[in-house]
């Protein structure tokens, strides 16, 4: 791959040659797409870091660009501007809306499945489909579209009941309750109003209730070679104790002390392999990054759900472990050349990360506030804590808070304990009034480890 480069680095013709340099435009706004900008900008071979539409701490290390990121056309016609070589897209509406398509037809490598290929995550029934066809264990589930179905479906399994929306809700669409009232009323919710798109309309999907802690294990495919990340866990409850209603994540942490060594294997072997060759033979192969979020239950361990894309905040505690520079990885990802990609190299450090959440999240959020104490975790806890951020704004010479998870503060450390530590002293220097964030982030884990 020929690049000219501008710079002033005599060496640069040969290091182009082994580093493949490559300008990259990442497609989001949230943590997660700090975090993927944050270990681009660290990436030698990365020449250029641009971002859409991204946030106030994206643009400390990327060039950011407004942009609809829904319209395929407009996505790809910035990336043709800007000359990149990959378009790395983060969330999961432009997936499902068929952005990664659009820049895959400019002739642009994407790291992101096409439309089809993300139904995975956009259809639980959809998923449901080829988990069973490629003999994934999940929990056993019936897709209803009336309420005597969702009636009888949950009398099948009895409680607690597991009640979830076809199509895409932001991780907000379940509803997990002993009370089969409340189960019935919120089937009753999703088949009247579904987010799944039309010609599917009404579907709920009501499941088996899987006991067992649960993991998330990322996996970067081409859609052919799968390569697992490292297993995370995260926290979806807005409190303590996981009480409170359920979020988009309030934290996470990695490794799994906890875990069974053999648990990537065999994810990989009974799980993550046989999902990615079965949409291959569908005619849909799907490229990009497969999270499997799993159950470990006492029967074994079952897939909960697919997602399409990196999830957030797991990405940030798996990212600041990987010590594989991360271009390379998803670029053999868009490109189908993840054979040839030399074994991914770890960190043995952990990470935790603590969301610091807008006040009345996950309800509707306060924004607007000052974010105070960002320049003193630079000065005082940089590199082990750095501060991702989420929703925020720049307003002059102030960052303030825009949305509903506002940061994401991350930390390393030689067990849990420490980076544990080390966020949780970072996050006492942040002040964003009425904001919240859980004190008992990775604290079991870090005990037993
Ligand atoms: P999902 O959107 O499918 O990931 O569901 C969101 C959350 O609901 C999961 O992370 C679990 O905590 C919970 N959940 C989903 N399905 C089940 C299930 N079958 N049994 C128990 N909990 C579940």
């Amino acid at each position: 791959r020929p690049h000219s480069f501008g710079g002033p680095h005599k060496g640069a013709r040969t290091a182009a040659v082994r580093l493949h340099l490559v300008k990259v435009l990442v497609i989001g706004s949230g943590a997660r797409e700090h975090a993927l900008c944050h270990s681009l900008s660290h990436d030698p071979a990365v020449t250029a870091l641009h971002c859409a539409p991204g946030n106030a701490g994206i643009a400390e290390i990327a060039e950011l660009h407004r942009v609809d990121i829904l319209d395929g056309a407009a996505v790809s016609a910035l990336a043709a501007e800007l000359g990149v070589d990959l378009v790395v897209i983060g969330p999961e509406a432009p997936l499902v809306a068929g952005v990664a398509d659009a820049v895959r037809e400019a002739g642009i490598p994407v790291f992101g499945p096409s439309k089809e290929a993300a139904r995975l995550e956009g259809s639980k029934a959809f998923a449901k489909d080829v988990m069973a066809a490629a003999g994934v264990p999940t929990a056993r589930s019936y897709v209803c579209t009336t309420a005597e179905e969702a009636a009888a479906a949950l009398d099948a399994f009895g409680a607690p009941y597991v009640v979830k929306d076809d199509g895409l809700a932001a991780g907000k669409g379940v509803v997990v309750t002993d009370d089969v009232e409340a189960a019935k009323a919120h089937a009753a919710a999703c088949m009247g109003a579904s987010s799944a798109p039309s010609g599917q309309r009404g579907r709920v999907v009501i499941e088996e209730y899987l006991d067992g802690p649960e993991v998330s294990l990322f996996a970067v495919t081409d859609g052919r070679t799968v390569v697992p990340l490292q297993p995370a866990q995260d926290f979806k409850r807005a409190f303590d104790d996981d009480e409170g209603p359920n979020t988009g994540g309030m934290g996470a942490y990695s490794p799994l002390p906890w875990a069974s060594p053999d648990l990537v294997d065999e994810v990989l072997r009974t799980v993550l392999q046989p999902t990615v060759d079965e949409m291959r033979r569908r005619g849909t192969p799907f490229s990009g990054l497969l999270y499997a979020g799993l159950a470990i239950t006492s029967r074994g361990i079952r897939v909960v759900e697919f997602n399409a894309r990196f999830g957030d905040p797991e990405t940030q505690v798996v990212l600041a472990r990987l010590q594989t520079p991360l271009a390379g990885v998803l670029m053999a990802a868009a490109t189908g050349d993840l054979a040839d990609l030399p074994p991914l190299r770890w960190s043995d450090e952990a990470a935790v990360t603590v969301v610091v959440a807008a006040q009345n999240y996950p309800g509707s959020p306060r924004t607007g506030d000052p974010i105070t104490g960002l320049e003193e975790v630079a000065a005082q806890d940089a590199p082990h804590a750095y501060v991702l951020h989420a929703g925020t704004r720049r307003d002059g010479d102030t960052v303030v808070s825009a949305g509903g998870r506002v940061l994401s503060v991350t930390a390393t450390g030689k067990d849990l304990a420490e980076a544990r530590d080390r966020a949780y002293t970072a996050v006492s220097r942040i002040r964003l009034e009425g904001s919240h964030h859980r004190s008992d982030i990775a604290a079991r884990a870090a005990a037993q480890a």
